[in-house]
């Protein structure tokens, strides 16, 4: 693979990579969505860029702590890799506009439905816009990947190697 650009793929996380069991943290408490890493792996040889962008108003909400959020994204990339599959970079946003805990309390521009976290990562790292999509199971991810002028896929679930297979065809 040479240094050029290359176009990306923007994966939310609960729902998509990891079951969405209601603010999960815990790696304990993490169940792999079926064929994710598969799915990963997959668009790792086919040359995208592989990126996740994920809400965590919990933090917002004093569920967990915004470094259990670091803790389990590299958790989340050590299973990964023992699957032959690689994340990026996983960007999250922990505010919300109502959080009861007022240093989180922000209408933030990186909160989905917004797209500052896909703006940002198109600003740091080389990706070629054609070619490049948003997979997510809530039209507040497709909205997002809508406002950064990206195409969006709503997942609707089963095996998430098998829908990225269907698209990338
Ligand atoms: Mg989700
Ligand atoms: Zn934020």
């Amino acid at each position: 693979m040479t240094g050029g650009p290359r176009p990306a793929v923007f994966l939310d996380r609960d729902g998509v990579l990891i079951e969405d069991t209601g603010y999960p943290h815990d790696p304990a408490e993490v169940r792999w969505i079926a064929g994710a890493p598969e799915a990963v792996a997959r668009l790792n040889r086919a040359g995208f860029l592989v990126f996740v962008v994920t809400n965590q108003s919990g933090v917002a909400r004093g569920l967990y702590p915004d470094e259990q959020v670091g803790a389990l994204h590299r958790w989340m990339s050590e299973r990964l890799a023992g699957a032959g599959a690689r994340v990026d970079a996983f960007e999250h946003c922990p505010h919300h506009p109502d959080a009861p805990l007022p240093a989180y309390r922000r209408n933030c521009r990186r909160r989905k439905p917004a797209p500052g976290m896909i703006e940002d990562l198109l600003r740091a790292w080389p990706v070629e816009r054609a070619g490049s999509f948003l997979v997510g199971d809530k039209p507040s991810d497709l909205a997002a990947a809508a406002a950064a002028g990206l195409p969006g896929h709503l997942f609707p679930g089963g095996s998430l190697d098998a829908f990225l297979g269907g698209i990338l065809r």
